[in-house]
């Protein structure tokens, strides 16, 4: 059987790292918009997220990369708010209009045991960075009540490499995207002109923690890196440049690729003329092909069918997903306010030094 790192930690460790969170949290730098907001008293910073856990939706996803869904599927934690907010973000609903809802760390860790026993083969965390410390406190409980499949934390690749720090022995798989390989467009779509740099650099530490991504005999991912790219219309990912710094930086065959053709224009894309369309046909093979050709191992989405089956609606499935304890989607209705330094009406459910207080 094969267990979590975090399976290892110690009580004394789990509330180390929580408290270091916790202090991060106070004065927010968790990820390198570095708002400063005091997430403890009620303020939100550019994600918007306030001091609690807020959850969209949580259940076996058979949609992930084959290593990572397998037979069973991954157990996925959709977190509500977003660091980046990306304006043609698939997953709008969340990122930028907060569907979702407050969850305490030990509803938290009662969905992941969930899943668990449902036979998924790992937890699935996506997009949690501006919830760390309660996110850690959550998965304390769990590990205590005896959660052990792998850890997965999916995120944007817009990393403070000293927040990945502190989840080393942790995490078991790191599944963060490379979006650009320049901050024209990330300044452009994301509103992060320093993109590039916290990427590159919060990767070196996500593979210095993991490494290469091992598949056991079943076909499914135990440990390592998976990184994802997503071709965007007339190369404005500049995925040329991506691939040459992970020539430069790794053995390529030691990093495992989900190339993705899927890119829609949704949301707000349409007000941008030049990502208002599909990736050709064209545009994605010839990035692929280059991908191939260096000797990057994978996952190639196939360009031909690829239907959009991919997309969730989070507001559907939330009733299905989750057993509201308030009515939801109450709060946090409107799209964030980027000016704001806060609105002061969170509750804090985690003390500085890690306890809950609900
Ligand atoms: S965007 Fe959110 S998580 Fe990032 S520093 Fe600001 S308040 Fe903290």
């Amino acid at each position: 059987m094969c267990r979590g790192s975090y399976c290892y930690l110690t009580d004394d460790e789990w509330e180390r790292r929580i408290a270091r969170f916790a202090a991060i949290a106070r004065s927010c730098t968790l990820c390198p918009r570095n708002c400063h907001v005091d997430r403890f008293s009620g303020e939100r910073g550019y994600c918007n997220a306030p001091g609690e856990l807020v959850v969209s939706s949580v259940f076996p996803h058979h949609g992930e990369e084959p290593p990572l869904s397998g037979t069973g599927g991954s157990g996925t934690v959709f977190f509500t708010y977003c660091t980046l907010q990306c304006c043609f973000c698939q997953n709008w609903q969340i990122s930028h209009e907060a569907e979702g809802r407050p969850f305490t760390p030990g509803e938290l860790a009662e969905k992941m045991l969930e899943l668990q026993e449902q036979g998924c083969h790992n937890i699935n965390l996506v997009t949690a960075t501006h919830f760390l410390p309660w996110l850690l406190r959550a998965l304390q409980v769990a590990a205590k009540k005896g959660l052990f499949i792998p850890l997965i934390y999916n995120c944007g690749g817009y990393e403070h490499a000293s927040t990945i720090a502190l989840l080393s022995g942790i995490i078991d798989i790191y599944l963060p995207d490379m979006k650009y390989g320049g901050n024209r467009a990330a300044q452009l779509f994301s509103r992060t002109a320093n993109y590039r740099s916290f990427n590159r650099t919060s990767l070196r530490e996500m593979f210095r923690q993991v490494g290469a991504l091992t598949i056991d005999n079943d076909g499914v991912a135990r440990r390592g890196l998976c990184l994802r790219h997503l071709v965007l219309p007339n190369n404005l990912a500049e995925s040329e440049a991506i691939l040459d710094f992970l020539t430069s930086a790794f053995d390529p065959a030691d990093i495992y690729i989900s190339l993705m053709a899927q890119y829609r224009p949704l949301y707000r894309a349409a007000e941008f003329p030049e990502i208002n369309r599909r990736v050709t046909a064209q545009e994605y093979e010839s990035v692929k092909k280059a991908f191939i050709d260096a000797g990057f191992p994978g996952f190639f989405q196939e360009f031909d069918g690829l239907d959009e089956s991919f997309l969730i609606d989070f507001t559907a499935r939330k009733e299905k997903a989750l057993t509201p304890r308030s009515a939801p989607g109450s709060r946090n209705a409107s799209p964030p306010d980027l000016s704001s330094k806060g609105r002061p009406e969170s509750t804090a459910s985690l003390s500085p030094n890690g306890e809950e207080v609900r």
